[in-house]
């Protein structure tokens, strides 16, 4: 491991370093003349050191930044789920070739529209169903979804159309009560940062195998999210997806800048399946096809998408719903991609009898 400290530093706050190292059992040697180059190897490796010896020295003030990212595994870097890399949720597989798709509503509105919306993506291609029946809104005068009567919902549209649920988990209070009805727990982007969270749905995912669908927040670098999917990692579960929807950019042309060189990068350097929801990447529904397929392109295990056929009519996201029509459509597409990019679209397997 490599640091680089502050100018100047007064003997005890070098020494706050060094003790570190101590602690870490690292041997030391400065690079420069300065001192302000200090290289760390534990057990005579550079990558011997165990999870979490990074973080004690980006802690430290004397230490400006750790420079090598590589040298301090951790768990979304080296966990080999059942299968590696592979996460499963009733009839849906990401990863190992296998790509899923996941469409629904934003929210969870009515008994109606779910059910009708449920039959339109089940008969079009998608494996789980995801609607928020606790939605995480911008403004608190916003609609808030349904709460326990939109998991009820959610509940019944399983029943009837044999998808798996994705649904949005917002309260560590809640965990029990959406644990119950989800087949994926989803940890929407304004909630990555919540390690509260983060931990209790990983304790109940250890307990019950609940997957769980970590979105990326939308000013979290890579790092960031990678250290989320660490929090819920680090509580005995392997069955993690990360999700990247787009982080905040500087044009007003889409809503959030898709970031592929993140999604080719996850797949390269973390063991875990890699979702791109291209809806709220674009926030408009004409540009959700191109770029779901860049996604597929870039690696991405599987798609979550947004579909309303009515969107005029919805309380969130309307602009970046896709007609089901447009949504079955995006589906075959995906269908021929996915083989030209070594991977193959999963069905529900009502579906495929
Ligand atoms: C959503 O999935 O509907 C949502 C609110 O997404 P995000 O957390 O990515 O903003
Ligand atoms: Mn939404």
């Amino acid at each position: 491991m490599l640091l680089r400290l502050r100018q100047g530093l007064a003997p005890h706050e070098l020494g706050t370093v060094l003790d570190e190292a101590e602690r870490q059992g690292a041997t030391t040697r400065f690079l420069d003349e300065g001192r302000t180059l200090l290289e760390l190897t534990a057990d005579g490796r550079a990558s011997g050191f165990r999870p979490g010896a990074r973080a004690a020295f980006e802690d430290l003030w004397a230490v400006a930044s750790v420079l090598d990212a590589s040298d301090a595994p951790e768990l979304f870097a080296t966990v080999v789920p059942g299968e590696a890399g592979e996460v499963a949720a009733k009839d849906a597989r990401f990863g190992g070739g296998d790509l899923s798709i996941v469409a629904g509503p934003c929210a969870v509105e009515d008994r109606a529209s779910l059910l009708e919306i449920a039959r339109q993506v089940a008969d079009a291609g998608a494996t789980l169903l995801r609607g928020g029946a606790y939605k995480p809104r911008t403004s608190p005068h916003a609609f808030q979804g349904l709460g326990r009567d939109g998991l009820a919902l959610l509940d019944e549209a399983r029943a009837v159309t044999g998808l798996g649920i994705v649904t949005e988990v917002l309260d560590p209070r809640d965990v029990e009560a959406v644990g119950a009805v989800a087949d994926v727990f989803q940890i929407g982007a304004r909630s990555m940062a919540n390690s509260a969270l983060l931990t209790e749905v990983g304790r109940y995912s250890a307990e019950h195998g609940t997957p769980v669908l970590v979105k990326r927040g939308i000013a979290a670098t890579v790092r960031e999210f990678c250290l989320a999917a660490e929090y819920v990692l680090n509580e005995g579960t392997s069955r993690v997806v990360l999700c990247e929807r787009g982080i905040r950019g500087f044009d007003r042309v889409t809503r959030n800048l898709l970031d592929l060189g993140a999604v080719a990068h996850l797949k390269r350097a973390t063991k875990l399946p890699v979702v791109v929801d291209p809806s709220h990447a674009a926030g408009r529904a004409d540009l959700v096809a191109p770029l779901a397929a860049a996604g597929v392109a870039a690696g991405a295990d599987g798609l979550l998408i947004e579909v309303h056929p009515r969107p005029e009519t919805t309380h969130s996201d309307g602009a970046q719903a896709l007609s089901p029509a447009a949504f079955a459509d995006l589906v075959r597409r995906i269908e021929t991609l996915a083989p030209a990019c070594d991977r193959r679209l999963v069905r529900l397997a009502r579906v495929e009898a």
